[in-house]
């Protein structure tokens, strides 16, 4: 029996995607793969809500935090996290390794970023020049408003506006210009419905001005090379054509099922299976729960729950990470589900409450 994903990435891909990337290879110079590139653009700039160019990296989406980070690095220069996960933790580490000085708030795991937070923080640090952030902690299934944080930042400082999009796009509005969002990066795995292989990420103009300045190494993650290729749809270096060639087919069933309607269906989605599994008796872990993915303690009686519904139902959920490992688990409904999926795995949880 295939295993049913219910993971925060990877997620599951439609079989019209996967049919497009079995076609016979394209090379990436060719015609056909610069139409790609041109169709592709605006469209994910639609998703991303931005005039800035979507640069396409062949990565994971810590690639695409990894290449900001440099892009826009000076060694000393001062970076925020507000750190609620295990993601934000990494983001914490990477910049200590890029040689930031790092102002880590430490925000206890269960619970979202916050402008009551981040606010004393940005007046104890005025020189800070970037606040990361994290928009769905997917280690802990927590949403954070990032559109009230992207404010808070602007109202007091001149800080760059980073955001962790990585398992919030697609399941939550995101309007990066609207907003004052400065960095925004995503992966192929979660929302777009793609195998993991590829990330999105666009500047702000002011973004760009600060890359301007930057003066850390990097070479092949130079989000400057990037944007030139770009505006060439094409990229600097070979892309994962393959799964480019996928991206075509997704973003058009993003696209025909609207931005608003794939947002309204993610919460609903979320809603179904928050109330489905409180009514059998679970508890969530997050105080602000996600819609991409949803965090549940493991009842005490049930320990081994997440290997007993890859058993008794084939249906892959995650576990907890780190200091949540064998407390919680974690079940992603981000990207190609509907509410059949939601009432197969609320099913197969409420099977173990009786
Ligand atoms: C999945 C995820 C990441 C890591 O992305 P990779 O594609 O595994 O590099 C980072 N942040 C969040 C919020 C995620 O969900």
């Amino acid at each position: 029996m295939p295993q049913t994903l219910f993971t925060p990435g990877p997620t599951p891909v439609p079989d019209a995607v996967l049919q497009r990337m079995a076609q016979p290879i394209i090379h990436h110079r060719s015609a056909e793969a610069q139409s790609i590139f041109r169709t592709v653009q605006p469209q994910l700039q639609k998703v991303f809500g931005t005039t800035q160019p979507v640069l396409i990296l062949s990565s994971s989406g810590t690639g695409a935090i990894e290449a900001a980070m440099c892009t826009l690095g000076q060694p000393g220069l001062k970076a925020m996290v507000l750190n609620n996960g295990k993601f934000a933790q990494r983001w914490v580490d990477m910049l200590r390794t890029f040689g930031y000085s790092v102002v880590d708030a430490n925000i206890p795991w269960s619970n979202p970023a916050t402008p009551e937070i981040l606010e004393p923080l940005l007046k104890e640090h005025p020189d800070c020049a970037q606040v990361w952030m994290v928009h769905s902690e997917t280690s802990t299934g927590t949403y954070s408003d990032i559109q009230a944080l992207a404010h808070c930042v602007h109202e007091h400082s001149n800080a760059l506006v980073c955001v962790d999009s990585i398992s919030s796009m697609c399941a939550h509005e995101i309007q990066m210009d609207n907003w004052g969002l400065d960095v925004v990066a995503t992966g192929s795995q979660k929302g777009f419905m793609l195998p993991p292989g590829l990330a999105f990420i666009s500047l702000s103009e002011r973004a760009w001005k600060a890359a301007e300045l930057a003066t850390l190494p990097c070479y092949y993650f130079d989000l400057r090379k990037a944007r030139v290729t770009a505006l060439q749809n094409t990229s600097p270096w070979t892309p994962a054509i393959s799964l480019i060639c996928g991206l075509e087919v997704s973003l058009q069933m993003i696209l025909n099922e609207g931005l608003e309607a794939m947002w309204s269906r993610h919460t609903q989605l979320s809603l179904q299976l928050r109330t489905s599994v409180l009514a059998s008796g679970y508890a969530l872990y997050s105080t602000s729960p996600s819609h991409a993915v949803t965090a549940l303690y493991i009842p005490e009686h049930i320990p081994d729950l997440v290997q007993r519904l890859l058993q008794d139902f084939s249906i892959r959920v995650a576990s907890g990470q780190d200091q949540l490992k064998g407390r919680i688990l974690r079940v992603g409904h981000l990207g190609y589900y509907t509410a059949e999926d939601i009432i197969f795995v609320a099913g197969a949880l409420s099977s173990y409450m009786h």
